[in-house]
Order: C-alpha cells, then structure tokens, then sequence
C-alpha cells in the first residue's frame, strides 16, 4: 500500500522530487490519480441508492426536477450526475441548492435541450464546455462536460479532453467534493464514490487526493481550512502535514493576485471567519494577505463584534446587508497601519467601491468615532454619516466604545437616513425661486430641520424657504 512521506526538499521547476509515494518518486501530474492514502471504502463498491435521502431532504419540485433531468439524460443517451458541494451538503444535512451537473457527453448541448424543456435561459461558456442554465423561477444549474487534464511535461499546460466522470472527479480537491450522485432514470439516485468520500464525510475528515494537491493548485490550503472550520471537520494528518509544508515553502505567493482575492472573499464571506482566520494564522498563512498581518486576541475580538454588528443589523429588518465580507475585511485590516492597508488593497483585486470603502475606513474611522462619541445636533451626525455606505456604518458600530456613538449609528440607519424633505425642485420653482446652486442649500437645510425636529408640515418647510430667501 503506497504511503505518503515528505521528502523535505523543494526544487523550482523540478517538482518530481517533491514527494516520494513509498520509495518512487511521484512523477507529478503523469499519475492519473494517485492516492494519499488509499484505502479501501465499501461505498466504492457496492454502489449505493441515495434516492431516499434525496427524497426527504429536497423539495418536492426540486426532486422531480433532478428526476427529470436523469429521464431527459436517457433519452439524450448521455450520463449526467450531480457532483460537488450539492452531493457533500445533502448528506451531511446541510441546505444547498446551489447544483453541479456533469455530463459524460456533450454538456452544452445536454443544458440547450434542459433549457428547451423548461422554458429556461442557457449561457454557455463555450471554451470551457460549461452552461448555467438559468430557470424561469430564477434557480440555476451549472452543467459541465465531464473531462480529464493530462501533461505532455512538467509545468507544460494541462490538455483538456472530454472524459469519463471517474476522470473528472479525479480533479477535485478533497474527497468529501468527490462524491457524485447518477441521475439518469434507471439507476436514478446511485453514489458514485471513487475516493472514499463517504467514508471521510462520516469521519469528518478533509483529505486530498494525492500529495501534490496543494502544489498543483495552492488555493486549496484555503479550502481546507475553510470547509474544515464551516462543517467542523478536521484536517487528515497526511494532508495537515502537506498543508503545513506548502504554507513553509511559500507556495501560496504564486497565487495570482485575483485567485488570492478570490480565497480571502470566500474566508470573509463564511458564517464565521473568525475561525477560519484564526485557523489560517495557525497555519501562518494571514502574512500572505500582508508581511504585518498577524493574528491577535484584540483581532479576534473585534471580529467577533463584527459577527455581533451584523447580527444587530439583521434584526432590524432593513434588507440584508449587500456584502458583509466587507465588515470583516474592515475588522481585518484594523489591524495593519495606513500604509500596510494600501499596499494589501493595491494588490487585492476587490471591486473598487469596496476597496475605497476599506481605504476610507482605515484612514477616517478613527477620527470620526471621536466625533460620534459628542453628543451633538442630530443633523450634525446626519451629515457625519449620511455618505456612508451600509458595511461600513456596521463597522463603525462594532467598534464605537460609547453608548452615544452606538446611538448616533443606530439612529443614522433606523431613522435619518429615511428621513427626506417634502419640497422638492419642482417645489421651490413653483416658488418662483430660480434653479442653481441655491437649490441643494436649500434642500440640504430642510433635510438637516427635518432630521432635527424642527419642521414637520409642508407648511413649516415652505416657511423656512422663505426666510433662507428674503
Ligand atoms: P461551497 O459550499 O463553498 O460553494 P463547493 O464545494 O460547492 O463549496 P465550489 O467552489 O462551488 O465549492 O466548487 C464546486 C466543486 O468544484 C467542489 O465541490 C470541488 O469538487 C470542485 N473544486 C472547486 N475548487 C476546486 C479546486 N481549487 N481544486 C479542485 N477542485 C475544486
């Protein structure tokens, strides 16, 4: 039974030498899918009916959709299964609707002709042999043709084929992502489980594929964390030891700016990032965000108010909040001075609004929660705050220390901002007044009365225009 060890040694270009499977070197990407530690699972060979988990645990319009994907699947002559997180979260109990379907054919097409029988939308991504396909009710699938990448060379680009769904699953990160589940009518339900997937869903264990997992593809540390706190799973001793080793190497610099983005959005964007940051900085894996970044009881703190701050916000039934990564991307960054915060947000490819949001933050939050700790006009908090965007407000809830600052944000989202002046342009022209820069002054000075009390009626802000005119 081959068994992994690490060798210790890393050469740039040379990634053969990397580990050792037993006493032969690993040929890298040349194996067509070596294990870690294979061992042998029963769900691999008696294959077995997840129809009625699927049954009680889905919808019934969701079931009967799954079931007549499988009877279109037979009749196109293709094999489609669902696979991925949908497959991992259905048995673990977990909601998710979020669908992967592979196809062992022709994925396009087989979503153009779903899409036709339902009356759906169909975007294909041609170069990739993708399609979603989107509902009428607005749900999604996405559908990919089943395909295998092999190597002419070390370090060469993969060639991408069409492949069997064995081949695809081969490609995945962790074999809890490995299961897949057939649709098609006659064995409609079947687990597909080449890699003991099951076995680790019920052991909670996190474990790669092979001992090159984290070098093919770095942004997998990042996942093993991530799904290892989101379930409260732990991480295999052989991949715990190949993540500390691809932490130590470095390996996660080669990640572009824009997948390193796209990893920490997703860290930010769990139910709990606290635990995943902090799991991250185990694992010394934060001064890849930053060199400065460094985990702390105050970080962790402030996170965890964060998590209260959105909850709060939550509550109050105002619509969601758009980004709340956003809110813990302010909490993270509290901790690194201006310049630090600049040069992370440089190279971070986040949407811009967010990016400015987070700059701003870190250069004014400071002073403006002196400012809100004064008691003060509440048209004067209006004006402090009225430009804020929603993440940010929260933010600066979680880290007002005073109960007045705490009021003047409350007070900000609960009621100011939905306060408005009933004159409006057309208003002050009836009034005879001529269009310009008067008009925002005007408009501004009503708002600020209303906020403050001070008008009420129609009639006392029409009295007010007066005078700011005579
Ligand atoms: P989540 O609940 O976070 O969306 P998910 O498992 O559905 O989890 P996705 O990022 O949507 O995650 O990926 C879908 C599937 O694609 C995964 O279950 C996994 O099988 C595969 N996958 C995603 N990213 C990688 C990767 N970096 N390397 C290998 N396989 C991956």
């Amino acid at each position: 039974m081959p068994h992994l060890t690490w060798t210790g040694f890393w050469v740039l270009g040379d990634k053969h030498s990397l580990f050792r499977d037993g006493t032969e070197a690993v040929p890298y990407r040349f194996k067509s899918c070596p294990t870690v530690t294979p061992l042998p699972h029963p769900a691999s060979r008696t294959p077995r009916s997840l129809r009625s988990i699927m049954r009680e645990r889905l919808s019934v319009p969701f079931f009967s959709l799954l079931q007549e994907t499988g009877e279109l699947a037979e009749r196109r002559r293709v094999s489609v299964y669902a696979v991925g997180g949908f497959v991992r979260d259905l048995l673990l109990g977990i909601p998710n609707v979020d669908l992967d379907l592979v196809v062992e054919g022709h994925g396009i097409r087989f979503a153009k002709d779903l899409a036709r029988q339902y009356k759906a939308r169909v975007t294909p991504h041609e170069r990739f042999g993708t399609a979603t396909v989107t509902f009428p009710d607005g749900h999604t699938f996405d559908i990919a043709t089943a395909r295998s990448e092999s190597y002419d060379a070390p370090a060469a680009l993969p060639r991408v084929r069409r492949g069997s769904i064995k081949e695809d699953l081969c490609r995945r990160d962790f074999t809890i992502n490995t299961l897949a589940i057939r649709l098609n009518a006659p064995r409609f339900g079947e687990l597909v489980d080449h890699h003991g997937g099951r076995r680790d869903l019920k052991d909670k264990t996190i474990r790669v594929l092979h001992g090159l997992s984290f070098v093919d593809d770095p942004t997998r540390v990042f996942r093993a964390i991530r799904f290892e706190q989101r379930l409260g799973f732990h991480l295999h001793r052989d991949t715990a030891v190949l993540l500390t080793e691809t932490a130590k190497m470095g390996l996660v610099r080669s990640l572009s700016p824009s997948r390193l983005s796209g990893e920490l959005l997703h860290v930010l964007s769990e139910r709990e990032p606290g635990k995943t940051l902090a799991r991250l900085a185990d694992f010394n894996l934060l001064h890849f965000i930053h060199a400065q970044l460094k985990w702390s009881a105050g970080l962790a703190r402030l996170l965890d108010t964060v998590k209260q701050a959105i909850t709060w916000h939550a509550g109050l039934s105002l619509g969601r909040l758009a980004s709340p990564w956003v809110v813990y991307a302010m909490a993270l960054l509290d901790v690194l001075p201006h310049p630090a915060v600049q040069e992370t947000l440089a190279r971070l490819t986040f949407p811009r609004r967010h990016t400015q949001s987070l700059l701003w933050v870190s250069q004014e939050s400071a002073r403006l929660l002196q400012t809100l700790d004064r008691t003060a006009k509440p048209s004067e908090m209006f004006r402090a705050l009225c430009n804020l965007p929603d993440e940010t407000l929260v933010f600066l809830m979680a880290k007002a220390r005073s109960t007045q600052g705490k009021q003047n944000i409350s007070d900000q989202i609960t009621t100011y901002r939905r306060v408005g002046s009933i004159l409006n342009g057309n208003d002050l022209k009836a009034m005879g007044l001529k269009p310009g820069p008067l008009y925002n002054r005007i408009l501004d000075r009503l708002l600020d009365a209303r906020v403050d009390g001070t008008v009420e009626t129609e009639a006392n802000e029409r009295r007010l225009v007066r005078r700011m005119v005579k």
